[in-house]
């Protein structure tokens, strides 16, 4: 596809299905700054939908890279004020937000993990006030991507071309090959929707999720819970879309109700460093033993977060032959690599995945099974061969996945 007809059809999706832009709304695009280009073409198509005003947050990994690897110990964990601020100001002035994932998986090889854990963690914890707000949908947010050159050779490592290729993989996934991208998605979240509702009928008390690799994962899911798909409301009663693309219906496992193995399907890239082959035991909700090939020392600062990230936050279905799976392509990027595959998440769950969750006290979420942490970490489990059985509390049984993907 032509980049000129991508960023069209591109920006088309991510304003009106993607975050639902409104007249007169505020709009916060979060951009690499080598995609100088992609921030113009979204701007421009959100002053002609109306926009009150677009405001751009340039990203640079070489920079942050530099800040990771010199900053002295006292601001490498320092969070300025001005920031915590800002994200206040998109709340107030309830501001749309475009965030654009196109990080180079390697970029920060070599920098010492623990430095970048702890700059990270410093930062999750001053905005952990704003990213609660996020995910209970205060605002209306969507994450896409465009392929930036090193993610891009990372993907295609022996392509010529690797940012046009990771161009065309990204329009397929995003439905935007086809004639009319807008209709596509109508009818592609409304398959999801109807799922969604077969599996909120069913109520059931947990998935049994079982592979041949050695997986075998009993996850409860929490009381009240409700399974969600592509289209979310916010909290000013608009719809929007999360993530482009999405083929993903999920909801919140019990805190204290996993047990079981579970092995890894994919890679998992965090703070730019892949933990890769790893298999994690749960005993009453929580991890108690792992181990991984590859990245084991990411894994293990990881799970060192806080008390909340050795529990799940998160449970997810997608079928493998959705378009990101089918194009059988490793993205390296969380976005669309979830969107392959059956995944799970460490940390903190979504409270919109609780039924009546906005009348709800945190004490009350958490009894209900909702977990919490500072981290939000998927990963990826499901095999093409994964099983996957939903049981009621009187013992009954339907099977949800044969071979990897949904019978129902
Ligand atoms: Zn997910
Ligand atoms: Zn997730």
């Amino acid at each position: 596809m032509l980049e000129k007809e991508f960023l069209e059809r591109f920006s088309q999706i991510t304003l009106k299905m993607g975050v639902n832009l409104q007249k007169d709304q505020g709009l916060l695009i979060v951009c690499p700054v080598e995609k100088h280009h992609v921030a113009e073409a979204l701007c421009e198509t959100a002053y002609k939908m109306g926009a009150g005003t677009v405001t751009v947050r340039w990203e640079c990994e070489s920079i942050e890279r530099l800040n990771y690897l010199h900053d002295s110990q006292r601001y490498l964990t320092q969070v300025p004020q001005w920031v915590v601020k800002s994200r206040e100001y998109l709340l107030q002035e309830n501001f749309c937000y475009v965030a654009i994932s196109a990080e180079d998986p390697n970029c920060f090889n070599g920098v010492p993990a623990d430095r970048i854990n702890k700059a990270v963690q410093a930062r999750s914890k001053a905005l952990k006030k704003f990213s609660d707000k996020v995910m209970a949908n205060a605002i209306r947010w969507c994450v896409v991507s465009v392929p930036t050159l090193n993610w891009a050779k990372t993907v295609f490592p022996n392509s010529p071309s690797p940012q046009e290729d990771l161009l065309d993989a990204i329009a397929k996934t995003m439905r935007l090959d086809s004639e009319n991208p807008l209709l596509e998605w109508e009818k592609h979240v409304d398959n999801l929707q109807r799922r969604s509702n077969i599996l909120n009928d069913c109520n059931f008390s947990y998935l049994h999720f079982t592979s041949n690799n050695g997986t075998d994962l009993k996850v409860g899911l929490a009381d009240g819970h409700n399974w969600l798909s592509a289209k979310e409301k916010a909290q000013d009663g608009l719809e929007f879309i999360a993530n482009l693309p999405t083929e993903e219906i999920f909801t919140a496992p019990h805190r204290l109700r996993v047990d079981g193995k579970v092995y890894s399907a994919k890679p998992l890239v965090y703070n730019g460093s892949v933990i890769d082959n790893f298999c994690l035991t749960f005993k009453d909700g929580k991890v108690t033993d792992f181990n991984a090939e590859r990245g084991y020392q990411t894994l293990k600062e990881l799970l060192d977060t806080d008390q909340g990230v050795l529990r799940l936050g998160e449970v997810a279905l997608i079928g493998k032959n959705s378009p990101i799976a089918q194009s059988g392509i490793l993205f390296y990027n969380t976005l669309f690599d979830e969107n392959a595959s059956c995944h799970l998440a460490f940390g903190k769950g979504y409270p919109t995945t609780i039924n009546n969750s906005d009348k709800m006290t945190r004490q009350q979420l958490k009894e209900a099974g909702l977990n919490d942490s500072i981290e939000h970490v998927d990963f990826m489990i499901g095999t093409c061969d994964l099983k996957v059985v939903g049981v009621n509390k009187d013992g009954s049984q339907t099977t949800l996945f044969l071979d990897g993907d949904w019978v129902i």
